[in-house]
């Protein structure tokens, strides 16, 4: 530029000089305006190839996206200035109660989310109701067990039982408010993770996780108690607007007070008529499936066993059971290669929905993802560590199978603090197909799966990114799902009557 502006000068005809000024000004005009032309169309592009980015919204959805956008924009602004004032990045033990406060949570409370894909049965309803509606009963009992792991149970009348030595829940209220202790609080420290553990290691974190299931699984299989429970599990999503749930669980040997302890069939036949007790209850309840779930540590003749107890109650319940998955650390069991040969054994009669990737290693445990793959799952629980593994991401795209995400899980369970760092932000950015789930809400105190939903939202999309993505979420959780074809319509069909719904309230509100 100064050899031109050199060049000017020593020009004798100053029209020409005015001339040459116009010519080079327009010429950096159009180098600008090109690069600008490119930039933007490297911004399409990306828009274009993220999750929702080719979804024309109708005026109406425009209208109700301005608004919510809004509210993002106002919560975002904050972070922007400080990096620690991004509510989602509070650890969820904290944060629950100013989540509840954020608008744009709000308003995601209200979306018809449709289906809530991986939620453990035993880990789905709220520690509060528990101790309101079950501690408080005649017969139930708790008791230190060999491990020192605090169990529940229903029982006729104290009794010793190994190294357990049962007492009335009564009996310990008695002596823990004798102490100044109250017992709903001891109680629900047993039921729930809690702040303590926000600065633990993993595998402490994991040891109490692992403690709560073994804290209530007797006292929910008590079988009336088995129906309540499960009842309330459905009545918590539904209150989220869920209205389809696929449930990861084991048989659990139901009994009654007479001491008679029932079989698997009872265990499905009992949870199947609770599901259509709801659905009386609830109309636009639409159901649920079962996933069933075995630790992970078995060995290989167990495994065996399993499947085929599983395949024989799926020719019994065909539209009932889902699949087959395995639980627990995935670093501590062992992987799906070691079982790799009687899963393809059966891999034509059951859809396999594992929990894979969840984890931090690279080339060790978060292989599981491949024989995932190679098992032709239906869909990937976690999937934290597939962003690692390209070709990995391709097979999955191309076979169809969808991560199952469930941010306040990987981020309570010390996968990762901050979601806006989340790997699953590459899978939506390449509109990877993801559907959001809860995975074990009473561990952390949260109900449905508005608050995943939200930390998604907040940290894993642009700030120019609204009713699109959600829109994306709730049609993924319909298409992904393990129901049939015939369902999946009936439930496009009653969803989309509920978003035009909820479009017409929130215009409502607005005008
Ligand atoms: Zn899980």
């Amino acid at each position: 530029m100064l050899v031109h502006q050199k060049q000017l000068k020593e020009t004798s005809c100053p029209q020409l000089s005015v001339l040459l000024l116009m010519f080079l000004s327009t010429l950096v005009m159009c180098e600008t305006d090109n690069y600008l032309k490119q930039r933007d169309a490297i911004l399409k592009r990306e828009q274009e190839e993220f999750i929702g980015g080719n979804m024309v919204l109708t005026q109406k959805e425009e209208k109700v996206n301005g608004y919510l956008l809004e509210l993002k924009k106002n919560e975002l602004v904050e972070s922007y200035k400080n990096f620690s004032a991004f509510l989602p990045a509070k650890n969820f033990l904290i944060a629950k109660e100013d989540i509840e406060l954020s608008k744009v949570f709000q308003f995601i409370k209200k979306v018809p989310k449709a289906a809530s894909l991986h939620t453990h049965m035993l880990a789905g309803v709220n520690a509060d109701y528990i101790i309101e509606n079950f501690s408080y009963m005649e017969n139930v009992y708790g008791c230190y067990n060999e491990m020192q792991v605090f169990k529940l149970r229903v029982l006729k009348d104290a009794k010793q039982d190994g190294n357990c030595s049962w007492k009335s829940l009564k009996t310990y209220r008695k002596e823990l408010q004798q102490n100044n202790t109250n017992f709903d609080d001891f109680l629900k420290s047993k039921l729930t993770l809690d702040e303590t553990f926000i600065n633990q290691s993993r595998e402490n974190v994991w040891a109490k996780f692992k403690n709560l299931f073994s804290t209530i699984y007797d006292l929910v299989s008590y079988k009336p108690l088995f129906q309540k429970f499960v009842y309330q599990l459905l009545k918590e999503l539904y209150d989220d607007n869920v209205f389809y749930t696929e449930l990861r669980g084991t048989f659990m040997p139901l009994y009654d007070l007479n001491g008679t302890t029932y079989d698997a069939k009872v265990f499905f036949e009992t949870l199947m008529a609770t599901v259509e007790d709801f659905k009386k209850d609830h109309p636009n309840f639409l159901g649920v499936k079962y996933i069933h779930s075995i630790y992970r540590g078995v060995d290989n003749s167990t495994l065996k066993n399993a499947l085929e107890e599983l395949i024989y109650f799926k020719s019994l319940y065909p539209d009932f059971i889902a699949g087959f998955d395995f639980v627990g650390l995935e670093e501590d069991g062992r992987n799906l290669l070691d079982f790799h040969e009687e899963l393809s054994g059966v891999a034509k009669d059951l859809k396999f929905f594992f929990h894979a990737g969840e984890t931090n290693q690279f080339g060790k445990t978060d292989l599981n993802l491949l024989d995932a793959i190679l098992l032709n799952c239906s869909r990937v629980g976690h999937g934290f560590a597939l962003a690692k593994h390209p070709e990995l991401m391709v097979m999955a795209r191309n076979r169809d199978i969808a991560v199952e995400l469930c941010p306040i899980s990987n981020q309570v369970l010390k996968l990762n603090q901050d979601p806006r760092n989340h790997p699953a932000a590459v899978l939506l950015s390449k509109n990877y197909p993801i559907v959001i789930c809860n995975d074990d809400p009473s561990a952390w105190g949260a109900t449905g799966v508005s608050y995943d939903w939200y930390v998604v939202f907040m940290s894993m999309t642009w700030e120019n990114h609204g009713l699109a993505v959600l829109k994306s979420f709730a049609l993924n959780s319909i298409r992904y799902s393990g129901m049939s074809e015939r369902e999946k319509i009936n439930a496009l069909t009653v969803w989309e009557r509920q978003w035009d719904q909820f479009i017409d309230d929130i215009l409502e509100n607005l005008s």
